[in-house]
């Protein structure tokens, strides 16, 4: 196994209204990815205008973010437990989490519901306590409330040594201190590059990427989109994907997508340790995994419900 040092694959989890998009676009802003121009025009365009301009589908719930020498890919869950199976769909595409508390309301239910999936996931977690600028916020209560959730839930030694980060996600700030509220979101980029390890890969191994969600557009028919767990994956490639009975079956990749801020942008390869959304697998299903056409090696299927297409 080898670690890619260079990725960051978390997913970002929270109540509903702690704040999740507003850090996730300061995280953004501050990142140099993008000129604030291009941001700004990004957020207020509907995706469905951006679609019909490019004939891409945009998923938006994940975005990639260039920080130095590193791309910090930041899964969106929804916080609500009707989205269960999409959670855990997505949690195991990632290798930690930052699991953001209103330094104000403190933990509530959803905080509970999707802390304890990523805790059951082994993943690795860092505290965001967020609007540490509102009046009546009070973080170290909050923190003692988030200790509290993490050994009610078991977590395990590792876990429950989580780095905090205080922010306030409207100023763009972050500090590790909560008496100070810092100038920018360097704090949390930091232990996010600390604490959250890179994805253990297997570069020289045939490739194999499990699919984990799937999305359709007109043009380009299903996309899957995954995690490349082993080797690499390039376009016009033939491809064996071992169906979810065993079948295999033969394909040819068409189309290859990376991401890059919350675009969908067009790669030619991508290696272990990325995620992709690939086109040209017609009747692809979450839970199946693509692999070298003389490999056909599935991963194990995931224990979780199919999700319904997303019609764009
Ligand atoms: P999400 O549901 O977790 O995505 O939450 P949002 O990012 O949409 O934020 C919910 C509300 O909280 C919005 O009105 C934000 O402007 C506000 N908010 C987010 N972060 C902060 C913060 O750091 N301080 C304050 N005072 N408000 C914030």
């Amino acid at each position: 196994m080898n670690v890619r040092t260079d990725r960051r694959n978390i997913a970002i989890i929270a109540h509903v209204d702690h704040g999740k998009t507003t850090l996730v676009d300061q995280l953004l802003k501050q990142s140099g990815a993008f000129k604030a121009h291009e941001q700004i025009e990004e957020r207020v365009l509907d995706s469905n205008d951006l679609e019909r301009e490019r004939g891409i589908t945009i998923l938006a719930k994940n975005t990639a973010i260039q920080y130095g020498d590193y791309v910090i890919n930041i899964l969106d869950t929804p916080g609500h437990a009707d989205f269960s199976g999409e959670v855990e769909r997505i949690l195991k595409m990632v290798d930690g989490v930052l699991l953001v508390v209103d330094a104000v309301e403190g933990c509530m239910p959803q905080t509970r519901f999707v802390l304890k999936k990523a805790l059951e996931n082994k993943l690795a977690p860092v505290v965001v306590v967020n609007k540490i600028d509102r009046e009546q916020a009070r973080p170290l209560e909050v923190v003692d409330e988030v200790l509290d959730l993490f050994i009610d839930l078991g977590a395990d030694e590792n876990q429950l040594d989580f780095p905090v980060v205080y922010t306030s996600a409207l100023a763009g700030t972050s500090s590790l201190d909560p008496a100070s509220q810092g100038e920018d979101m360097q704090a949390l980029f930091e232990a996010i590059i600390e604490h959250i390890p890179g994805p253990q890969v297997e570069l020289d191994k045939p490739l194999q990427c499990q699919v984990t969600m799937l999305d359709y557009n007109d043009y380009l028919g299903r996309i899957a989109i995954g995690r490349i767990y082993r080797g690499a994956l390039s376009v016009n490639e033939p491809v064996a994907v071992v169906k979810r009975d065993g079948q295999v079956q033969r394909a040819r990749i068409t189309k290859l997508f990376g991401f890059l801020g919350l675009k969908r942008v067009e790669i030619e390869t991508a290696q272990a340790g990325d995620i992709v959304a690939i086109a040209g697998l017609e009747d692809i299903n979450v839970g199946e995994t693509v692999c070298a056409p003389d490999h056909p090696d599935p991963l194990p299927l995931l224990d979780i419900e199919e999700p319904t297409l997303k019609m764009t």
